[in-house]
């Protein structure tokens, strides 16, 4: 078999939509797209067999039971184990991850560690930490450097009180991979359970428990082009016996009285109510559609572009990648002190581009890195070098804009009085705006009157912040004589751009002036409203509204 990009990508009926021709979507490690196969089991399910499984034997309700545990056959075969009592359905890697911590966790005596990295999604820190505040264990790190965790000194941190090793096999903030092999050495002869986080890993290459030898793992198949609502948990059987349910209910029992309960044999324990019965359906269609697939040439053909990306992102000038292409799981993340990541996302936004910004759900390993957001542009095999070569030219015509903004002389002077500075913006010309040809043209002078408005760190407080802005932006007034003033603080370079426009027609005005001003009229004729993006917008509008309930207040 081999692959063709064109040819996987024709099979995912969003691309094909009108209003996504142009679409460049690379936030795949939040979540991908799904093949028309998944779609139409789902669709399926409901058409043909919508029934309740397991507690009933109409003829609906045996075919979706069939279904169920025919899908869960399939399940065991994508892991790599044969035996299905092995294979629980949960709503995803994080229920799945729940469920462990509750179980295991509730087994375990005062001063048990468990041991964790930094680099973990919060879903396998949270549920541990919880439990080990409900069952006073500690939780201990794999040794790290500037967050990023060193698997091969593992061994350091583990001792006769490690109970449970819980870890990443790639990270889903930067990419890079664990050497399972490697942790599967260090643990082994070792009395603890090894659970893996696979839910980027099993999105870009097959899963083989035997040959990992963990003793659980936990995936979500809307990771890997499945429906989002079902996950899979692995769990050694043995172990499975041994562990009490995490949630009791309907389906997970043999037998109720009313002062106890027998619960069901495996898999069953462990999942009580009723199941995502129609995206089981679709995890079906999902798991047939990858066994269809070339998954070592699609896993060479998304290296390939990940390269690529890293190599041309990290020529762009004064870029500093956070991500290398070594051993990663097709994620590209940086951080830039020139700029928030929140501009970067919106820029690519308006052109159909979607990354994901800020700290991906692994805070501590963001953080250590020295950062609070990065940008992370995902992959996924219906990717092409076209989208790489989209996201690489409009990265670097951000980077244009921002060079020029640098250039602009900086407008600024601050007349202090009680503690905040009036920017002066007598100097941005409306005109200017007026005569620029395009919205690249405006843009670049946006960003150039971003710089009239200078930091004010004493109007960061919650009283002046503006609810509405995706990017934070404080604003405060004051009346001096008839005429009003108000200035600005964000960290954003496009919201003090946007600022600076609005402040430049209000600052020095009446209030009967500034009633008589179209602010709206100025953001259509500028087209704002048609290249920004709607949050972006709605930020403007936030800033407009704050700023006229305050003159309303001042009557
Ligand atoms: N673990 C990792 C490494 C992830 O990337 C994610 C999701 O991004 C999760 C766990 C949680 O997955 P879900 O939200 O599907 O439960």
């Amino acid at each position: 078999m081999s692959f063709s990009v064109s040819q996987f990508k024709q099979q995912f009926p969003l691309f094909s939509q009108p209003e996504n021709r142009d679409l460049v979507y690379l936030d795949n490690a939040a979540t991908t797209q799904k093949p028309a196969v998944v779609i139409d089991a789902i669709r399926d399910f409901y058409l043909h067999s919508n029934a309740n499984t397991h507690r009933s034997s109409h003829r609906l309700a045996r075919q979706a039971t069939a279904m169920v545990e025919r899908v869960r056959a399939q399940a065991a075969a994508f892991l790599g184990t044969g035996n299905v009592r092995e294979v629980i359905f949960t709503r995803g890697a994080t229920e799945g991850l729940n469920l462990l911590a509750n179980s295991l966790c509730a087994e375990l005596a005062p001063g048990d560690e468990v041991v964790l990295s930094t680099a973990e999604h919060h879903a396998n820190l949270v549920p541990w930490q919880m439990a080990a505040a409900r069952h006073q264990l500690h939780i201990r790190y794999v040794p790290d450097e500037r967050g990023i965790p060193q698997f091969d000194r593992l061994v350091e941190v583990l001792g006769p009180r490690t109970r449970i090793v819980s870890l990443t096999a790639g990270s889903n903030a930067l990419g890079f991979r664990a050497d399972l092999a490697q942790i599967r050495q260090m643990l082994a002869g070792r009395d603890l359970r090894w659970v893996v986080d696979a839910a980027q890993l099993a999105a870009h290459e097959p899963i083989d428990v035997q040959e990992i030898g963990c003793d659980f793992l936990v995936c979500s198949a809307h990771k890997f082009y499945g429906p989002s609502g079902i996950g899979l948990l692995f769990g050694r059987e043995q172990w499975l016996q041994q562990m009490p349910p995490w949630q009791g209910g309907g389906e997970m029992i043999a037998d109720v009285d009313l002062h106890s309960s027998h619960y069901a044999d495996l898999p069953h324990k462990f999942e009580a109510g009723t199941s995502s019965l129609a995206a089981i359906a679709g995890l079906g269609a999902c798991l047939e559609f990858l066994q269809s697939q070339d998954r070592a040439a699609m896993a060479v053909h998304e290296q390939q572009l990940l390269r690529t990306l890293h190599e041309q992102v990290g020529k762009l000038p004064g870029m500093e990648l956070l991500s290398s292409a070594e051993n990663n799981l097709g994620i590209l993340a940086f951080s830039d002190s020139r700029f928030v990541p929140v501009d970067l996302m919106h820029w690519l936004d308006g052109k159909d581009i979607a990354v994901r910004v800020g700290h991906h759900c692994a805070q501590p390993l963001i953080r250590a890195t020295g950062h609070s957001a990065t940008l992370r542009a995902s992959l996924a095999a219906y990717n092409s070098e076209q989208d790489v070569a989209r996201f690489v030219a409009a990265v670097a015509e951000f980077l244009d804009q921002l060079d020029s903004a640098e250039n602009a002389p900086t407008h600024v002077e601050p007349e202090v009085a009680e503690g905040w500075p009036i920017d002066d913006l007598s100097v941005l010309d409306i005109e200017a705006l007026r005569s620029r040809r395009g919205w690249q043209e405006r843009y670049r002078l946006l960003m150039q009157w971003s710089k009239a408005i200078a930091a004010k760190p004493i109007i960061r407080s919650p009283e002046h912040l503006v609810q509405g802005c995706e990017s934070s932006a404080w604003l405060v007034h004051r009346q001096l004589g008839e005429k009003h003033y108000f200035a600005l603080d964000s960290d954003s370079r496009v919201v003090k751009g946007l600022g600076a426009f609005l402040l430049s027609q209000l600052n020095g005005k009446s209030l009967e002036e500034v009633r008589s001003t179209d602010l709206e009229a100025l953001f259509t004729e500028f087209e704002f409203d048609k290249h920004l993006s709607p949050s972006r917008s709605n930020g403007f509008y936030a800033l407009m509204q704050r700023a006229m309930a305050i003159l309303e207040q001042q009557k």
